[in-house]
This record gives C-alpha cells, structure tokens and sequence, in this order.
C-alpha cells in the first residue's frame, strides 16, 4: 500500500517476533462454493454464503479474518458480521455457536456431509481494505467479507456472484466483464482478488511483454471522465517497471481505479495480479497522484506480492504477523517507483531528486529517527499503519516510517552497490537476485510459487551481488539508527546535499503545534528544545507572546522579531491557569534540503550519475 496522508501540522521553527501460529492439520479437502448475493445496496448489506460438501468432520469452524493482507492492522471484520446462520443439504438448521470474536463453530454430524453457512457483512467503507457497497457499485476487498473454513484454506474453491445484469464485474479473476463463476486455487487467492461491479465504469486494455493490463476508471468526480492520460501515463510506467525486473507470471492485470471527491481519505493496495487505487479528488485534477500510486503498487507486483517475507504469504489471518522487512517491502518499492517515474519520462530528473531531498527532509525532521530503527518501525506497523488509535501516543516523538527511511536506505544502497562495482551492479540487481532465488523456488506451501524470505537473507544478496561486504551498513542503517551517509553515497554520482534554513527563517521554539482559536496548541515538544527546556509540554496553549495575544498563523512571523538566544515570555495556559513561560529560542531549523551536482566530478561519478538518472531503459 502507499502511506497514508498525514495531518497536516507546522512545525513552528522547524528482532524476532513471536513464532507463528501452528499450521492448521492438513484434513481431506472440502468442495467449497462461495456465494455472494448482491440485492440491498440501501442496507449495504452484502449476503454470504459458503457451502461445503464432502464434509466428514464433526464440526466445521468459520472464520472471519482478523486484518487484511497490505494493511498492517488489526480491524476485526467480524464486527460487521450479521445474521449468522448454518443449515445442512438438506435444509436443515444446524447448531452453531461463537468460540471466539471471529470464529463460529457449526455442528456438522447432521448435515449430510454438507454444511452451508450464511451471513449478512455491512460494508460501506470505499478503501482498500473494507467494502463497500451502494446503488452506484460494489467494490469488495475478501478479507472484509469471506470468512474461510478452518484447516481448509488450501482448498480450491468457486465463486458465483449475484449482481444486477447490467453491471459490468471487473476483477483480477478475469478479463470478462460479464462472467459470474470463478475458480480460486485457495482462499488467500479469492481475498487476494478485489471485486468492482458497477454500471458507468470506463473500461481500457493495452499490451505490454505480451500481457494484457487492463485500466477500470470508476468516477464520482468528473461528469465527462476522459482517462487518456492516465492511460498513456500507465503505459509509459508499466513499460518502465517491466523493464526493471523478471516478467511476471501472470497473463493480465487490472488497475481498478476510484475517484472519489467525498471520502477523507484515498488508498492503494497491491494484489497478485490487480490493485485497487482509490484517489480523494478527480481524474482531472489529480492525475499526478494517480500516477506515482499505481507507480508505488505496479512495483509490489515483485516486491511483497512475489517476492515476500515468510510471514506474508501464507497468511495467519487470525491475528498480526511480525516482519523486520517492511522497509524493504514498502520503502524500496516506493524507492523504485520513484526510478520508474523517471525512467518512464513522467518525472525529470529535477523532479526525482527533489522528491528525494523531500525524504531525507522528512526524516531528518523526526525526533524519532535517533530512537527507532527501521527493522523495529516494520515491526511494529500494526501500532501505526492506519490502526485505531484508542489512547494518546508519542508516536510524533518516538517513531519513524518505515517508508520514508526505506525509501531513503533504497536510495543508499542503489548508489552504495553502483559505487563498489563500478557502475556495474545496482539495487534492481539485487531485488532480480531476490526474485529468483526465492519466488522461483520449489513451492514451499500451498500458497503459491517460491518461498518467502527471511531478513538475513537481504544483507546476503547484497553482499553476493555487490561482491562487498555490507553488514557494516545495515548493522548501522537497517538495524541502528545512525545518521544516513547521504553525502557519501551521492557522492559517488557526483552530488552532493546542501541543507540550510532559508533566509529569514525564524527561530526554534521546537514545538509542532495545531492552530486553536485561542493561539497554538502544543501537540509535541522536541526531547531538548526551546519549549522541552522550559518545561512545555503536549496540550499546553501558546496564547500570548510578549504580553500580545498570539494568532496561531501570525507564529512565524511573530519569532522573526527575535535573534536566537533570546529569551522570550509566552503565556502558556494549562488545565485551566495562565502562566508566562521564557522560552530561550533556538537557531532556525534547516528546512531546505537539495541535492546538487558537485562540481569536479570524476568521469567515473559522471557515469554513474547518468546511468543512474536516464530518462529511459
Ligand atoms: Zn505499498
Ligand atoms: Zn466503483
């Protein structure tokens, strides 16, 4: 998936996890027919039901997953369960009871060796991980709606869907858009493979390495969509990344675009052979967006939907799962996307270092970043990758994003191996290496083709690829937090980063604050800065500088009447009393961050660089 857009806020002045569950007991495959029954969008009410035959067990447990692959949290789908019920092949009711939040256990010996359960699932969130569906579509992710029969997720199954004649029904499933019945190898294949059905979405295909993509625009923001360049933006990209690493194996793939003004929040989210890319806005205007999402989520096409952690693929769906690679699955791929942009001619070579000065200002800004390492960042996703949170959290002050330093450790390692081998060996090597040494592997599990990795294996690549040594950096990078080698590594391209604090910035009061009708209210304190030291702290209100009442816009300006060093009186009120509090301002925080091309470089740093920023393949 791609970030999630943060708040906005201004910043004035500037391991090992538990194992894994055991594997369920292989028991003699069920016949499995999935039925999903369309007919009261006014409810957004989606009807399931599950019918199994060949059934020899005493009970049958159901099960409704817990989180949905892509999103590291934990959403408990089985909280929109409704209406629950069990029956035999003959009609019979059957007895079921809960055994836990998630599970329903159905009494199976009356059934006839068939049981059919049957529940309602309310859906009406449009995301990548939830469901939604209303007069105008059903767009289905599976882990919101099917719940899966314990011990039997390697079972092949069939999928029927209800839906009104006239909706076209596009997913991964097939290149038909009036087709009904699908075969799923497995359960993980029938959640891995989003549904869209719907009357007006605009449908396009073009070839690429003899695959068939297929682009599905469905718009609730322009009357007259006109997707020819998205179209010809997706092929310039599709061409690109497909350039960059081992032809996948799948015979089409199906961007499934929204877009979608009303809803607070866009998405993205890779699937096996299709993805799901919702944009808050319209195609006209948020073309761009669009772009580097799909950008981001082709690219997941190897890294994390093939090339995988072991953890991710097969999927314990009851509970979270635990990789130190996140990093490499989520920032590296946002790393090459950003490649692909360039390479594809979408982006210049301006735009691609800046969005790369952008990262390294973005963690570099973090207090986080000196606390937590990138492996532990990916560790502990499912506290911040889009989970609920129920009680205040110092994430501001404590935590990294494993996209943003991942991004930044793709980057480094991609100059770091052009470096060491001359220009020889680059990043995508490694990853090709990755690909085939573990997805074209022996199949491992019923899950599908290759093995997942393990984190060591990634320093191994490196080292095998690069033909150097790379435990230092990822001791110091990967599994520390030692400040980035930025110059160093842009080095060996001939660049160099210039960071400094625009003229006239303002001084430090080393707060993020949130404007309040009444001032500025402090949402985190800098461990050691101007506010940290005099004794500021989260939630206090900045209501006065200098005995004058303080408009939280005006706060810059207001602190450029200062030097730094000064001491200067604010008057802070908390839980209900006005104090005043001299805060002793820090020097500007460097917000201007920009890679430059030094001047004298070798023609081996030029070769490098040119290499490394062609505009083609
Ligand atoms: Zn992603
Ligand atoms: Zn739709």
């Amino acid at each position: 998936m791609r970030r999630a857009l943060l708040l906005i806020l201004f910043l004035l002045a500037t391991v090992v996890g538990p194992l894994r569950a055991a594997e369920e007991p292989a028991a003699p495959a069920l016949q499995l027919e999935y039925r999903l029954i369309l007919t009261q969008p006014n409810l957004h009410l989606v009807t399931v039901e599950i019918t199994a035959s060949k059934v020899s067990a005493d009970f049958l447990d159901f099960v409704m997953p817990a989180w949905s692959p892509g999103r590291y949290a934990i959403y408990d789908f089985a909280k929109n369960v409704q209406e629950f019920e069990a029956r035999g092949g003959q009609g019979q009711a059957l007895a079921w009871s809960n055994l836990d939040k998630q599970t329903w256990r159905v009494e199976a010996r009356g059934g006839g060796g068939i049981v059919k359960a049957h529940y309602g699932v309310y859906a009406n969130d449009l995301s990548g991980t939830f469901s939604q569906f209303d007069s105008t579509h059903a767009n289905l992710n599976g882990s919101s709606i099917f719940m899966y029969v314990a011990g039997h997720k390697p079972d092949p199954l069939t999928l029927s869907v209800d839906v009104p004649k006239d909706w076209q029904l596009i997913s991964g499933f097939s290149d038909s858009t009036s087709e009904r019945t699908f075969q799923a190898p497995n359960y993980d294949r029938l959640v891995d493979t989003p549904l869209e059905a719907c009357a007006d979405a605009k449908l396009a295909q073009f070839k690429e390495q003899g695959k068939s993509i297929r682009v599905a625009v469905h718009s609730y923001g322009d009357d007259k969509v006109d997707p020819s360049k998205l179209l010809a933006g997706l092929q310039k990209l599709v061409h690109a990344e497909m350039a960059l690493m081992p032809a996948p194996d799948f015979g089409s793939y199906t961007f499934l675009f929204h877009f979608a003004p009303e809803i607070s929040m866009g998405d993205g989210m890779e699937h096996l052979n299709s993805t799901q890319i919702i944009i808050r806005g319209s195609l006209s205007s948020n073309l761009a967006e669009a772009l580097e999402t799909a950008a981001h989520e082709f690219f997941h096409v190897w890294n994390v939907k093939r090339l995988r952690p072991a953890v991710l693929g097969p999927f314990d769906y009851t509970r979270e799962v635990y990789t130190p690679s996140l990093w490499l699955a989520e920032g590296v791929t946002t790393y090459v996307s950003y490649l692909a942009l360039l390479r594809s001619g979408l982006w210049t070579r301006e735009q691609f270092l800046a969005r790369l000065s952008d990262e390294i200002h973005a963690l570099e800004e973090e207090p986080g970043r000196t606390l937590m390492s990138v492996e532990s960042s990916s560790f502990h996703a499912w506290f911040y990758d889009r989970a609920p949170q129920m009680q205040e959290t110092n994430f501001a002050n404590s935590t990294i994003s494993y996209y943003n330093k991942g991004a930044l450790l793709g980057m480094l390692l991609d100059l770091e191996i052009q470096s060491r081998t001359q220009g020889a060996k680059s990043l995508l090597d490694v990853l090709s290496a990755l690909y085939h040494k573990f997805y074209e592997a022996p199949q491992a599990t019923y899950y599908g083709p290759g093995r997942g990795y393990e984190e060591r294996d990634v320093l191994e690549a490196v080292n095998e690829v690069a033909g150097s040594d790379f435990t230092g950096f990822f001791d110091n990078y990967v599994r520390g937090t030692a400040p980035l080698p930025y110059a160093q590594a842009l080095s060996a391209a001939g660049l160099g980063l210039r960071i400094r604090a625009p003229e006239g910035s303002p001084p430090s009061v080393g707060i993020t604050g949130v404007p309040d009708d009444r001032g500025v209210r402090v949402f985190a304190v800098q461990p050691g800065g101007a506010a940290d030291r005099a004794g500021v702290g989260r939630d206090d209100l900045l209501v006065a500088v200098d005995d004058q009442p303080l408009v939280a816009e005006d706060l810059n300006k207001r602190l450029k009447a200062y030097l730094p060093g000064a001491s200067v009186p604010f008057t802070v009120e908390r839980s209900g009393r006005q104090e005043i509090v001299y805060l002793t301002l820090d020097p500007p925080v460097p917000s201007s961050f920009t890679i430059l091309e030094l001047p004298g470089a070798t023609p081996q740093q030029i070769a490098i660089r040119n290499r490394w920023l062609r505009a083609n393949n």
